[in-house]
């Protein structure tokens, strides 16, 4: 299996711009994934101030986590490598150690980059008894790897995981993870940003009460708000579309009636 075949380098096309409301959490992780990586010479000259080689963010699902990956990549100008773990997983595969120690090196050799982690719990979750023996296998290959990141000071790999099942993490895991970050339910306030972002370059009516939408959109992750907005979008389109249609067949009926009486006065 050729790593670089499975798992490519994603270009990533979002900035913090495409994100709303969670403008405290970009300040955080700024500060904490960013500005080591962009400062690398100060915070790796001391081993107290390395820089997390591992982040963790968790919450329900749709609200922003993916997106808060790739733009962090995007705005360190960081490789990005989404991690399939289905993969890692696949007990038929047979060849998923050589796998996941072809990941790290292409990471190391892309780095400073982010090898991103969607529903991390599925792959590193709690360890038990009953634990397959090629899937605890691979957990403490892939953390072994990891380690190898964690102690070389020089090293700008960054495993990103994301989850909304926190608990089921493994606990060694969450040590290798100290940087946390908790990406919430959008608030009346956030959902209220996150529609105008989403609607900025639409055409909406003048008069839209995006407050009044948020406050009938409680319960709806960033993602929801999203479909909610292609809905309506969609449903507008439509509208248009079966209007121009009924002008134009209205068209096409008078011009063949027209004709149709022409012909009428030319046979007469
Ligand atoms: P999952 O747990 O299901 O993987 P997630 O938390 O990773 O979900 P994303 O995939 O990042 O969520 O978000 C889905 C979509 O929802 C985004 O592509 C975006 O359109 C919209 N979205 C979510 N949160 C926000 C936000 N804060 N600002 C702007 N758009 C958002």
């Amino acid at each position: 299996i050729i790593a670089s075949q499975l798992v490519v380098p994603e270009e990533i096309n979002v900035n913090w711009k495409d994100i709303a409301g969670l403008d405290h959490l970009i300040k955080e992780l700024r500060e904490t994934v960013i500005l080591p990586i962009q400062k690398r010479e100060l915070f790796a000259d001391s081993r107290l101030t390395q820089p997390p080689k591992g982040v963790l963010l968790h919450g329900p699902p749709g609200c922003g986590k993916t997106l808060i990956a790739k733009a962090t990549a995007k705005e360190a100008n960081m490789s990005f490598i989404n991690l399939d773990v289905s993969l890692l997983t696949d007990k038929w595969y047979g060849e998923t150690q050589k796998l996941a120690a072809a990941v790290f090196s292409l990471a190391v050799k892309l780095q400073p980059c982010i090898v991103f982690i969607d529903e991390i719990e599925s792959f590193l979750r709690t360890r038990t008894q009953h634990d397959h023996e090629a899937t605890a296998m691979m957990k403490t290959q892939f953390m072994s790897l990891w380690d190898g990141l964690i102690t070389d000071p020089t090293c700008t790999v960054i495993i990103m995981g994301a989850t909304n099942r926190p608990q089921d993490l493994d606990k060694a895991i969450q040590r290798r993870m100290p940087a946390t970050f908790h990406v919430p339910m959008p608030s009346e306030t956030q959902r209220e940003r996150i529609l105008q972002l989403i609607l900025q370059s639409e055409p909406t009516a003048p008069d839209i009460e995006y407050r009044r939408l948020a406050m009938a959109t409680e319960g709806f992750s960033g993602s929801d708000l999203h479909e909610l907005c292609r809905q309506a979008a969609v449903y507008r389109v439509r509208d248009l579309a079966r209007d121009e249609l009924a002008r134009e067949q209205q068209t096409q009926e008078t011009k063949s009636n027209t004709s149709d009486s022409d012909e009428e006065y030319v046979d007469a």
